[in-house]
């Protein structure tokens, strides 16, 4: 872990280690879909996404990637003075499309004065050798991170926020990309329906066994107009309290390699869509609340992992 004082590597903490700077991260909505949605593995998505496909919706107002990114990373030059960037398709499946036409969208950004990496968030059952050998070339020159949605090792809990994909096709589609020259970041989420403390622990047990190069630990919260918000209307769902979704989170840092980045640790919630619960808007109290609890139990990411 870089920096003795960190009780968890950070994502900022291996940019800078990495590239010697502040490197932003520039969200970027490609208008693609999701084999969830479009009938190919499902219908209506997963319970908890909402119609911009977990990410900006940015689409609907800049159709092109391209004028994205510039724009956003003029907004992180401004706000930041920020001179390095990573590009990361973020909304909807980034590799659920012909060969072509990723690559047209992902040579769109790449080649920006700044960008030093690419990120592509995705579905593990939408990984195949075309797509993977396509990323794999901008490894030569860029940062190339995959991300995959896991959200929990548990088929129930899948198939009751319909998922539409199971344990076994996550292990199959990271085992994949494993063989590419890609760094892969796992999703996990806590907080989801009918899972306790110990479902979390369970997840992250098998998480650490595949020493992913990155983690993003998300909280579940509801937005409006999903299905979620109608299981929490009916009573069929109850969010997470903050205290239980610290402990989960400390408990899964403990066996997570100490090498892993973490990527991020709370949920990002739009205040406008958001139902509940109402806390995870203060990302800053929950991040602290993290650290303090990390104190409390003299402990740090990796202090339960074993090779
Ligand atoms: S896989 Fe991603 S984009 Fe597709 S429905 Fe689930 S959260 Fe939304």
């Amino acid at each position: 872990m870089t920096g003795k004082q960190l009780l968890y590597l950070t994502f900022n903490a291996f940019l800078k280690e990495r590239f010697g700077e502040r490197v932003q991260k520039i969200t970027l909505d490609a208008g693609l879909t999701c084999p969830n949605r479009d009938g190919t593995r499902g219908r209506g998505g997963c319970t908890y996404c909402d119609a911009s496909g977990s990410g900006t919706g940015a689409a609907s107002q800049i159709p092109d990637v391209r004028s994205q990114a510039l724009s956003g990373m003029q907004a992180m030059q401004h706000r930041y003075n920020a001179q390095k960037f990573i590009a990361y398709f973020q909304s909807f499946c980034n590799t659920y499309a012909p060969a072509q036409h990723l690559n047209a969208l992902y040579d769109s950004v790449a080649d920006l004065p700044g960008v030093v990496g690419l990120s592509v968030a995705t579905r593990p059952d939408c990984l195949n050798p075309e797509i993977l050998d396509l990323l794999a070339g901008y490894s030569k020159r860029l940062m190339v991170t995959l991300e995959l949605g896991l959200q929990s090792c548990h088929d129930v809990t899948l198939a009751r926020i319909n998922r539409g994909h199971t344990f076994k096709e996550f292990l199959d589609g990271f085992a994949l990309a494993r063989r590419y020259p890609l760094r892969v970041c796992v999703h996990i989420i806590i907080g989801l329906p009918g899972e306790t403390a110990e479902h979390v622990n369970e997840t992250a047990r098998e998480l650490a066994r595949l020493k992913p190069d990155g983690v993003k630990i998300h909280c579940l919260y509801i937005h409006k107009g999903t299905a979620l918000e109608q299981e929490y209307i009916q009573g069929n769902f109850q969010p997470i309290l903050q205290e239980e979704f610290v402990a989960s989170v400390c408990d899964a840092l403990e066996m997570l390699p100490p090498s892993t980045v973490i990527e991020r640790l709370t949920g990002d919630p739009l205040k406008k869509l958001l139902v509940a619960p109402e806390w995870t808007l203060r990302k800053q109290d929950i991040l602290s609340a993290i650290e303090q609890e990390l104190l409390r139990r003299d402990s740090r990411q990796g202090q339960y992992w074993k090779e």
